[in-house]
């Protein structure tokens, strides 16, 4: 397993929507390892695919923060959202792509999720609370869009000029 880099925004490859896995290769089980030991490592709870440059449908996530619990890491291949809850929560987002920047963002609180696992096998979970918002937010960085863009204008504009300056400190570093 190796720990990939992980892109920071702005980048294209954050902007775009990215294709289905058309077939779970070996190459795509290594990417699902390497991006669970990406995101232990970070830490993070979630990862899609195009933050390591990895331009397919695909997403892990452990939610599970209790100390001392079972960890319960998730591989996701091609995730679809088949039914949200009218209820929404709000929970302070971040953002492995976007360091040390954390807003509120509002969405459903509740959702389905069908999607691939590493065998190929159809699974289907409701998830709730922060399971909920992180499979969203994940679900959200293959179709291009990240938490920042739920924000007004000038705060996502502020968070991406701190971000710009974060780049050009680590490219001279
Ligand atoms: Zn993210």
């Amino acid at each position: 397993m190796t720990i990939r880099t992980i892109l920071i925004h702005p980048d294209p490859r954050l902007k775009k929507v990215v294709p289905p896995v058309a077939e779970i290769t070996p190459d795509i089980r290594t990417l699902a390892d390497d991006m669970l030991q990406t995101m232990y490592d970070a830490p993070g709870i979630g990862l899609a695919a195009p933050q390591v440059g990895e331009m397919v449908r695909m997403i892990t996530m452990d939610c599970v923060k209790e100390e001392g619990a079972e960890p319960r890491p998730l591989v996701l291949i091609n995730p679809e959202v088949t039914w949200s809850s009218d209820a929404t929560s709000v929970y302070e987002e971040g953002c492995l792509s976007i360091p040390e920047q954390y807003a509120d963002v509002e969405r459903p609180a509740e959702v389905k999720v069908s999607w691939l696992d590493v065998d190929g096998t159809a699974q289907e979970e409701h998830f709730k609370g922060l399971w909920a918002t992180c499979v969203q937010h994940e679900i959200d960085h293959l179709d291009g869009k990240l938490f920042i863009d739920y924000l007004k204008p000038l705060k996502r504009q502020m968070i991406t000029r701190k971000m710009q300056k974060l780049k050009r400190e680590r490219a001279r570093a």
